[in-house]
């Protein structure tokens, strides 16, 4: 069965001082990595492109701040909360899209909420007119009374049937509007759903996340500001790619020998349908492999006239404008020159520099190292040249 998507709009119920973390910042204003909780929260509601519609109620003295004009730019609707958090949600609630069909309702303080949360609570909100996301009690719950030395346990609850409450909160727009009505008549509740059972409305929980974690205390906060450090080195690395290069040419009489578009003197040069510069292919080939952007013989094919006697380099910019064009930029390149004969050690300098202006990159990020075959093979009996290249790109 395939549900139609609801239109859904949410609110961010930002209102409160939360000066349970101490210190004279609102703890959802409080620097969280490279944004704050409140806009990593606002943030992970937007990321369901179901979520048609954020209102966030904020603290009436942060309305005129960065804070608010943040939020603005990411398409929220900014309004002023009130001393409660029902009074905020109620606020928030008279500036919700008629066209919504959903409202979910969810807490600053709670910036790892998963998509897919969002969107089950609000599909669950949709089809059953009103659900919340929560989590099941691991440990055996107790029910004490007060006694002079500490509580006393009078009796114990099957955990099964025991869920913590999470955010977001979801609700048919009708639902959520009868119970802030029940809320401005008086009734006080801690969460939205509270005021929905008092209309008499079933509540459905489904499926929270123990990521989507409360930030109320310094614990909490210290679990914050690890999962934002673990997710930002996560995707930095996701960000790199890595390929490899490798090209051979024979040494014969009566060609030129180009080396990462450096011309070395040697009696002998390299043969090719090109100009045969072996550095440039391997690295052209290093680039494409790690962007996944074919190869240099699918590319300058050597049965095409076009690429006869062709300046190596100018193929290898040419890989690189493909590299750009696939969204990635070089960060660095390794070559190892597999060569009895000539020296490579002289001519390093040169071949980096003469890469690194192919490559748009600085010369420091290329390097070139010379090896000899030790005489074995047709490289050690100075008969060819063969290369390995690996490069890494980065996303533009
Ligand atoms: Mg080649």
């Amino acid at each position: 069965m395939s549900a139609a998507r609801p239109w859904v709009a949410a609110i961010l119920a930002a209102g409160g001082r939360g000066l349970r973390l101490g210190g004279g910042t609102p703890k959802q204003l409080r620097a969280l990595g490279s944004t704050t909780m409140l806009e990593a929260s606002a943030r992970a509601l937007l990321a369901s492109p179901d979520v048609r519609q954020l209102v966030v109620a904020l603290p009436s003295d942060v309305l005129a701040s960065e804070h608010a004009r943040r939020l603005e730019t990411l398409g929220a609707t900014v309004v002023a909360g009130g001393d409660r958090r029902q009074d905020s949600v109620a606020r928030a609630f008279d500036h919700v899209s008629a066209d919504a069909s959903v409202v979910l309702v969810h807490d600053a303080a709670r910036p790892f909420v998963s998509r897919a949360v969002v969107e089950r609570v609000a599909h669950a909100a949709a089809a059953t007119g009103a659900a919340i996301a929560a989590v099941p009690v691991h440990d055996t719950v107790k029910v004490t009374s007060p006694d002079d030395g500490g509580p006393v346990i009078v009796g114990t609850i099957d955990r099964t049937t025991v869920f913590l409450a999470q955010t977001p909160q979801g609700f048919r727009r009708a639902v959520l509007a009868r119970a802030i009505a029940l809320g401005r008549s008086g009734v006080e509740a801690t969460d939205e759903a509270m005021l929905v059972e008092q209309t008499g409305h079933h509540v459905r929980v489904v499926e929270g996340d123990p990521r989507n974690r409360k930030i109320t205390t310094e614990e909490d906060w210290a679990f914050a500001e690890q999962v934002v450090a673990r997710v930002a080195s996560e995707s930095t690395v996701s960000h790199l790619r890595i390929g490899t290069g490798y090209d051979l040419h024979r040494l014969v009489e009566g060609r030129r020998l180009l080396l990462g578009g450096v011309e070395i003197p040697h009696p002998l040069g390299l043969v090719g349908h090109s100009d045969a510069d072996v550095v440039c292919h391997a690295v052209t080939d290093a680039i494409l492999g790690a962007a996944n952007a074919g190869d240099i013989g699918g590319l300058f094919p050597d049965t095409d006239p076009r690429w006869k006697d062709a300046d190596s380099v100018a193929l290898l910019r040419a890989a690189v404008g493909r590299v750009h064009d696939a969204g990635y930029r070089v960060i660095n390149v390794d070559i190892v020159v597999i060569a009895e004969r000539p020296k490579i050690g002289p001519h390093r300098a040169a071949i980096a520099a003469s890469l690194a202006e192919a490559l748009s990159i600085e010369p420091a990020c290329v390097s070139v190292k010379g090896k000899t075959n030790e005489g074995c093979g047709e490289i050690g009996r100075g008969e060819a040249i063969a290369v390995h290249a690996v490069a890494l790109l980065g996303r533009t």
